[in-house]
């Protein structure tokens, strides 16, 4: 679904990607970790094709429809819920209520962005990715601000979106447990590569304990 290869990005004489290679396969769900500052949001807003005037070269492959999705929800505060869902897809009302319902905030469609929850307002934000039906959705630490029950309630339906629709997932996220409980394959960017590429067994241990794991600790 994803290729990139030999990508450079800088900032100035700050080169923050370094001849970055990466390969995902359609359907596949992987989280990217790295210390704040290794580029993980860089990478993610090349991959999005926002990265208007950043110094770069390199090639880039991604499918035609690709959704993204950030820490905080970025609704639109002057629309409703459901005009947020189906913004700019014509009369799409029937499809937009069906994602809310998805997500479970069927009952949610009138109300606006201010009026609900920062877990509710991923969800709706959730929503209006999938409603696109992306063959590849970006994640940008989409779960940070949430407090903790209300993040183990978002990876339950971030996997079951995902089980449903298969789209190929690139979620960066800071924290390891939620890379490693959540995704197929985890990556650890540094010093402007991927310098940690591991398929994440299931039934996995899943747990840092992990000797398999011990490498990520030195790059995080
Ligand atoms: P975090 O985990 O804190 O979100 P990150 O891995 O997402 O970090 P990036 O946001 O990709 O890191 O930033 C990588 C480097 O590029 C940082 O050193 C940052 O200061 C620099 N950088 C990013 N955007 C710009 C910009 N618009 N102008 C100048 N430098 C930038
Ligand atoms: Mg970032």
């Amino acid at each position: 679904a994803v290729r990139v290869s030999g990508l450079r990005r800088r900032f100035g004489d700050h080169l923050v990607l370094d001849g970055l290679d990466l390969e995902l396969a359609p359907g596949e769900f992987v989280a990217l970790l790295g210390k704040s500052g290794s580029g993980k949001s860089t990478l993610l807003r090349a991959l999005a094709g926002l990265d208007y005037d950043t110094g770069g070269s390199g090639e880039i492959a991604v499918p035609h429809r690709v959704s993204v999705a950030f820490q905080d929800s970025r609704l639109l505060p002057w629309l409703r819920v459901l005009g947020n869902v189906v913004l700019g897809l014509g009369k799409a009302g029937e499809l937009g209520r069906a994602a809310l319902a998805e997500v479970g905030l069927a009952d949610r469609a009138r109300a606006w962005p201010g009026e609900l929850s920062g877990g509710e307002q991923q969800r709706v934000a959730l929503a209006r990715s999938l409603v696109r039906e992306p063959e590849l959705l970006l994640a940008d630490e989409p779960f940070g601000a949430l407090d903790a029950l209300t993040r183990i309630k978002m990876h339950e339906l971030l996997r079951a979106l995902h089980e449903r629709h298969r789209p190929a997932v690139l979620l960066v996220t800071h924290d390891v447990d939620e890379a490693i409980e959540l995704a197929d394959r985890v990556l650890v960017l540094d010093r402007g590569r991927i310098a940690v590429d591991r398929r994440v067994e299931l039934p996995a241990p899943r747990s840092l304990r992990d000797p398999a794991f011990h490498e990520f600790r030195d790059l995080l």
